[in-house]
């Protein structure tokens, strides 16, 4: 009798919590600094989950080493639906990248779903003495002891971009890593840095505002709030691709009640339409609904993980 009321209490608590999940705000780790593209759609996202959800997301920083430092902080972090991780691409680079890594992204997580792809765009501090992508290519070839290429860290988006772009035109830059493209922004913005490749969601205003040089946008097709920009590859980078995609994780074993309200919340706030217009603005838009799902998730990961392994090293570059 004791045990079946104990039994009968223990379901009415859980039942509870998980009707009432979320009781509190949710905190969404972005693994880069402040003001950077991933934290701006992290910010522009949260607002629009946080609607469905009728509680706040908390958007918390945690950068360094391209993001893999945020990424352990919620691979360890309780799996109570508290705690979810927004990332990028460098999900699926950082297991070539580093010969040890301190999570499994493909058993560490309970996947959520895509959120979105963002173009990257090649741009270069504003006084850069190059007005158009043959020039720039002359230049920083010419000068290639001087210039400085910032990113992320490595397992960045603009860690990835940049290694592609010199490999393509078989030149190496000292590169200055940052916390996140944020300040990479800042510094290249007072002149400190000289190039960076990185997410429309922080170049767009910049490059509208020509406070930077835009040299080219990295998807196949135009960007349509930069379509005086013309792709790479009309400029003859042939094959050079990348698009940020960004998703959302919980920790291994977050309750399902609370996996499936996240889902149910991404995907409300994918069709918002106010996310829409904001991320419109940012040269990107939000994934399809069939993409904001935990299954679509676990094998985009998987292929790009089995796409960027072999890219990686035969550019030669090696696991810290
Ligand atoms: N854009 C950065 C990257 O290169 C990250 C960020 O600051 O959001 O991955």
């Amino acid at each position: 009798m004791q045990f079946w009321l104990a039994g009968m209490a223990l379901a009415l608590l859980s039942g509870t919590a998980s009707a009432q999940y979320p009781s509190k705000a949710v905190t969404m780790v972005v693994p880069f600094a402040a003001g950077g593209p991933t934290d701006t759609l992290g910010r522009n996202l949260g607002i629009a989950m946080g609607k469905p959800l009728k509680q706040a997301i908390v958007i918390e920083n945690v950068g360094g080493a391209g993001g893999n430092i945020g990424v352990l902080r919620v691979a360890k972090a309780a799996p109570d639906g508290y705690t979810v991780l927004l990332h990028h691409i460098g999900m699926s680079t950082s297991p070539a990248l580093y010969r040890k890594l301190d999570y499994n992204p493909l058993t560490d997580f309970e996947y959520i779903g895509l959120v979105a792809d963002v173009p990257m765009t090649l741009i270069a501090r504003g006084n850069f003495p190059a007005s158009n992508f043959k020039e720039f290519l002359t230049y920083i070839k010419a000068n290639k002891a001087k210039i400085t290429l910032a990113n992320a860290g490595l397992g960045a988006a603009s860690h990835l971009c940049g290694l592609l772009f010199m490999t393509a035109i078989e030149t190496d830059f000292t590169t200055v890593p940052y916390k996140g493209t944020g300040p990479a922004m800042n510094d290249l913005l007072g002149g400190q840095v000289d190039f960076m490749c990185d997410q429309t969601t922080n170049t767009t205003g910049q490059i509208q505002g020509g406070k930077v040089k835009a040299y080219g946008v990295t998807t196949k097709t135009r960007v349509p709030s930069l379509s005086n920009i013309p792709t790479l590859e009309e400029q003859g980078m042939k094959g050079f691709e990348v698009a940020v995609w960004h998703a959302i994780y919980a920790p291994k074993g977050t309750p399902k009640a609370a996996v499936d309200t996240l889902v149910r919340a991404l995907q409300e706030a994918l069709r918002d339409p106010d996310l829409k217009t904001n991320l419109g603005k940012l040269g990107t838009e939000p994934t399809t609904q069939a993409r904001a799902t935990p299954e679509a998730l676990r094998s985009h990961l998987k292929a790009e993980i089995d796409k960027w392994g072999p890219v990686i090293k035969k550019a030669g570059q090696y696991a810290d």
